[in-house]
């Protein structure tokens, strides 16, 4: 699938420093220890709604995670997939009387216009479930073929059977998110999974392959019915046949560790015979509006696209989101939105004078406090720290806005 423009990097003096992480799964920040090409995979949308602050603040910060590794001298090879059809979208497009197909594809676009207004760089491999589908019906097939996989019937016994994994083969399943069964259960049912499903062996057993129902979108696929994948499957699938196992970061929101992460990992350990599936697993936390979680179906979601509407400056967007450090919880506000205009405007106040303090320190300073578990917040205190200075107390480095600019564009990628 096609993603979108990718911003310009400029380049800046010096190397940036290895990176360090916190991994989900080992509850520690640890030092990434990727090759010369560092293989990131972030779950991309399910395109049935705009782009609301959590999605673009995962997206941000996965984009500054690349930007830190590529400071770093390493290639990235990133990908990210997009749901393209699943239930919710289905779901969305009949009550909104439009095609599936149409609604997936005006939301890919207003995604793609989000990112490139973010100046987020886009992923080397944008993978759609649909163009997918003979690589993770086969995926499929596998898993059944070696018995780790089981029929269900369904209602209609003449549409075949839907496919769920047998979770009993993974002795390692549960070592992503280090969840108790209980906390699985609870929050199973609603992040898509159907723990009251007739006929599975175990209640959390995911769908891999939903047979064709009336009315709904399918595809023929050998050995099994006409059907679909399921959610999890499509990104074990896309991630094996674009990075491999034990590929350097999987990336997503909160919500996305369980069951989203623990069955895509656990179904490529099933496939392969291998671990880990990710080496590391980063979790963007949740971002709410006014205190309040932002969601779909309490409608008080922020939108890119709406901002950009009313004439924000993206860039002032960017920063609002790096403001936060991506492991905090927060709630986006009109007053958060403000301080980030204001401090834009004093960004470019500072990066347009003559001559300024030198900007070594703050080169540096800046490449740490990103390089330290994608510390952004401690990052924009760093140029703001030298704006400061230059706007009250000046200096005679003539290269130093230029320098620093560059710096705050291809590793923060605000555009000052
Ligand atoms: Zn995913």
């Amino acid at each position: 699938m096609i993603s979108w423009p990718t911003p310009s990097i400029p380049s800046v003096p010096g190397t940036g420093r290895p990176v360090q992480l916190f991994d989900t799964s080992t509850a520690a920040v640890r030092a990434l220890t990727p090759g010369p090409t560092a293989r990131l995979y972030v779950c991309g949308i399910t395109p049935y709604d705009a782009t609301h602050m959590g999605h673009a603040a995962t997206y941000v910060t996965f984009d500054v995670l690349g930007r830190a590794l590529r400071d770093a001298g390493h290639r990235v090879q990133y990908v990210q997939n997009i749901t393209d059809v699943d239930d919710p979208l289905l779901e969305r497009a009949q009550r909104d009387g439009v095609g599936w197909e149409q609604l997936a594809a005006d939301q890919i676009a207003l995604f793609r216009e989000d990112m490139t207004a973010l100046a987020v760089i886009p992923p080397d491999q944008y993978v759609g479930v649909v163009e997918s589908i003979v690589p993770v019906a086969a995926a499929v097939r596998a898993l059944l073929e070696s018995g780790a996989a089981y029929a269900v019937d369904t209602p209609d016994s003449e549409a075949g059977d839907d496919i769920y994994l047998d979770l009993r083969r993974d002795p390692g399943f549960g070592s992503v998110s280090n969840w108790s069964r209980e906390q699985m259960m609870a929050v199973f049912a609603e992040r898509g999974g159907d723990p009251d499903r007739a006929g599975k062996r175990d209640r959390l057993d995911p769908l891999l392959w939903r047979a064709a129902r009336p009315g709904e979108p399918s595809w023929p696929a050998k050995g099994l019915a006409d059907g679909r994948p399921g959610w999890h499957i499509e990104c074990t699938s896309i991630a094996l046949d674009h990075l491999g196992m034990a590929f350097d970061v999987q990336g997503g929101g909160t919500d996305l560790v369980f069951p989203h992460h623990e069955m895509s990992a656990t179904q490529a350990t099933v496939l392969t015979g291998e671990r880990p599936f990710a080496r590391t697993y980063a979790h963007q936390a949740m971002v709410g509006l006014d205190g309040e979680k932002m969601s779909k179906s309490r409608g008080n979601l922020v939108l890119v696209s709406k901002l950009r509407a009313d004439g924000v400056d993206p860039m002032a967007i960017r920063l609002a989101l790096l403001a936060h450090h991506y492991r905090t919880e927060w709630s986006w506000t009109d007053a958060g939105l403000a301080e980030a205009k204001q401090r834009l405007d004093r960004w470019r106040a500072a990066f347009s004078v003559a001559t300024a303090p030198s900007s070594d320190g703050a080169v540096q300073e800046l490449r740490a406090r990103v390089a330290d578990d994608l510390d952004t917040p401690g990052a924009l205190a760093v140029v703001d720290r030298w704006a400061h200075r230059t706007l009250t107390v000046g200096g005679e480095d003539e290269a130093a806005p230029g320098v620093l600019a560059r710096a705050v564009d291809a590793i923060l990628g605000v555009r000052v």
